[in-house]
């Protein structure tokens, strides 16, 4: 079977220039003696707003691979695919991210949720999760509830799965199984039941993503409370490791966190509680490639630094649209956007730093972040011209991405001395 490293990072790169910088920072990275699987992932949202293939993707992660030498394993995610999206994903892709968001709260039929109370009904009452002080409590209609709410989606991940497997072949692919893109968390009792489920399913599960407290808005840091996702978070892992044993799922099943990016206050929380327990991660991550783009456009300054700000501007006057896919996962305030006018008067330097992602700097506008981030529609609207101009400032816009990833990501997860 593939199997999927201990520690692995999911790189977006939306317009695919990026690939290099960002194995870049992978190979500084192992030269510190962390070793990173590298997982390039781009959604069908992001191919259709772009008009990229997934086929695309696969092309970018295999040449800067060959380019730079790098002869560890490395993966091409379809991220959040479902049953209607997954075709055009399987041939390029042999890490799938199935997505069940859109299928939780949906009754299975009678049957199958009696099935599967008869076959959990030695959990009822406490369960003894090794590493959890308080044994877990739950009654069967507890259990019942969760067979209510998520039996269906697992049944689908089910099918999923094997739609997958039918064309790559059991063994071939990484299977993760996604539900962080709905409103309410996940408990870690409900997570012990899903696997459960998924195990039921024969799903060879090697990365699991659940959905945590707290708001994990896209390119932003974490809202919430630290304390609480520390708590949610270890039990997680605690109850992977038991549940592992309990339903004999693949034994290097990890979590898989969809940051959103950014997440830096929680990066030092993870990083200290996989240690602690000796656990892999996976960390999606770093969407936010497209921000260093713009960021690198803007210290380019001249010619690239107009760009930008007309995207800005046009980012302004198109703002509902580009939000509205997003509406879930981003959290802007309005008024904190400054005008069209003010910007067009920017340098480089009060441009770049409003967008980069350093809290104590006075230029950081985490309002203007979050639009020019669902705004990378507009550069592919002016893909020539666009691309022109990476390719005019390639080496600042690298230095860029790769600071991010680098000093800003793995650094602060694996706390690393930069
Ligand atoms: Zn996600």
């Amino acid at each position: 079977m593939i199997t999927l490293g201990k520690y692995s990072f999911g790189l977006g790169d939306r317009f695919g220039h990026q690939g290099h910088a960002q194995l870049m920072a992978i190979m500084a990275a192992a030269k510190k003696g962390v070793e990173i699987t590298p997982v390039w992932n781009k959604s069908n949202r992001e191919h259709i707003i772009i008009g990229t293939q997934p086929y695309d993707v696969r092309i970018e992660a295999d040449s800067v691979t060959t380019e730079a030498g790098f002869r560890k394993p490395y993966f091409v995610d379809a991220d959040h695919i479902n049953l209607d999206t997954v075709d055009r994903f399987i041939d390029s892709s042999d890490f799938f991210t199935i997505d069940v968001a859109s299928y939780i709260g949906k009754r299975a039929d009678d049957v199958e949720i009696e099935q599967f109370l008869s076959g959990t009904s030695g959990y009822a009452g406490k369960i003894h999760i090794p590493g959890i002080d308080d044994a877990v409590k739950i009654s069967v209609s507890g259990i019942g509830d969760i067979a209510e709410k998520y039996l269906f989606a697992a049944i689908k991940a089910g099918e999923i799965y094997k739609k997958i497997e039918k064309v790559k072949g059991a063994g071939n692919f990484v299977a993760e199984v996604s539900m962080d893109e709905v409103p309410s968390p996940q408990t870690p009792v409900e997570l012990f039941f899903i696997l459960k489920m998924l195990a039921g399913r024969k799903i060879p599960l090697q990365t699991i993503a659940p959905k945590f407290s707290g708001r994990f808005n896209k390119g932003v840091d974490y809202a919430g409370d630290p304390l609480q996702f520390a708590n949610e978070f270890e039990k997680d892992l605690l109850v992977i490791d038991f549940a592992v044993k309990e339903f004999g799922l693949p034994g290097n099943l990890k979590m898989s966190i969809h940051s959103g990016s950014d997440k830096f206050t929680l990066y030092p929380i993870i990083g200290a509680l996989i240690a602690k327990h000796d656990k892999g991660i996976h960390l999606k991550t770093a969407g936010t490639t497209w921000l260093e783009e713009v960021i690198g456009l803007a210290t380019a300054g001249g010619e690239a630094l107009g760009f930008v700000k007309e995207l800005y501007m046009k980012a302004l006057e198109k703002r509902e649209e580009l939000c509205a896919p997003y509406a879930d996962v981003i959290g802007i305030d309005h008024s904190r956007l400054p005008s069209g006018e003010e910007v067009s008067g920017w340098n480089s330097s009060k441009f770049a730093g409003s967008l980069r992602h350093i809290q104590e700097s006075p230029d950081y506008n985490s309002d203007m972040r979050q639009l020019i981030h669902v705004g990378y529609k507009l550069a592919a609207d002016r893909m020539d011209e666009y691309f022109r101009l990476l390719d005019a400032h390639k080496d600042v816009v690298a230095d860029c991405v790769f600071e991010n990833i680098y000093h800003r990501h793995i650094c602060r997860l694996f706390n690393l001395n930069i």
